[in-house]
């Protein structure tokens, strides 16, 4: 990529080499040794505090006995998430990113080399909590689940448009909470099916188990 000025004052892009081609193959590749294993991997992103983690507890204990899950849990510098989500009964992998925002397929895939992916058949990645850049890191998941919550206030989903248009499923967590915030779930899901009409989105309560059912049966798992 090599920056081009035009006149005196604009200065635009020359994309004619794509930075994140590499990237792509690589989530293209990590999908590819997911499928060799019969491995399902579901992306799931949102903002801190969204309610990511407690979806992924109140699958744990959904899902137990029934398949082999793993959770790859993404994470500046903590191991709350991992810990809480193990405690549920999903063996976890922590990854600590550091200062990066988000994953990307290269450091899924050094995850996934770390695990014995024959003894799984459901994989789920829980993203660095950030609405933004997870949109442009395919990792290489099958499906990608967005969630958002009530008490983000009533503009997530228009001013992340990137992040809906990818998904497969939304949640609209927290909904207990809507009319103390004044933010009707109901226009959420208008703004989710205004970039993508027909896209799942689920109302759920990821602490007390409300809609979990639902959304278990949208990422057909
Ligand atoms: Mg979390
Ligand atoms: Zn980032």
């Amino acid at each position: 990529m090599k920056v081009v000025r035009k006149e005196e004052r604009v200065v635009s892009l020359d994309m004619d080499e794509d930075p994140r081609r590499k990237d792509r193959e690589l989530a293209l590749d990590n999908r590819k040794l997911l499928d060799e294993n019969g491995v399902t991997a579901i992306d799931v992103m949102g903002s801190i505090g969204s309610g990511k983690t407690s979806f992924l507890m109140q699958v744990a204990r959904r899902l137990k006995g029934r398949s082999r899950m793993l959770a790859i849990a993404g994470d500046l510098t903590t191991t709350i998430d991992a810990e809480r989500i193990i405690e549920a009964g999903m063996e976890t992998l922590q990854i600590n990113t550091g200062r990066m925002c988000h994953l990307d397929s290269v450091i899924v895939r050094k995850a996934l080399e770390e695990l014995d992916l024959e003894e799984l058949d459901l994989l789920f990645i829980e993203n660095v909590g950030n609405l933004i850049c997870p949109a442009g890191f395919p990792l290489g998941s099958h499906k990608r689940m967005v969630v958002i919550s009530v008490t983000e206030g009533p503009f997530m989903v228009v001013k992340h448009p990137y992040m809906f248009m990818d998904a497969h499923v939304v949640l609209v967590n927290k909904v207990d909470l809507a009319e103390a915030m004044m933010v009707d779930p109901a226009a959420l899901e208008r703004d989710v099916h205004y970039l993508k009409p027909g896209l799942p989105v689920i109302r759920t309560d990821c602490v007390r188990g409300r809609g979990i059912d639902e959304a278990i049966e949208a990422l057909g798992i």
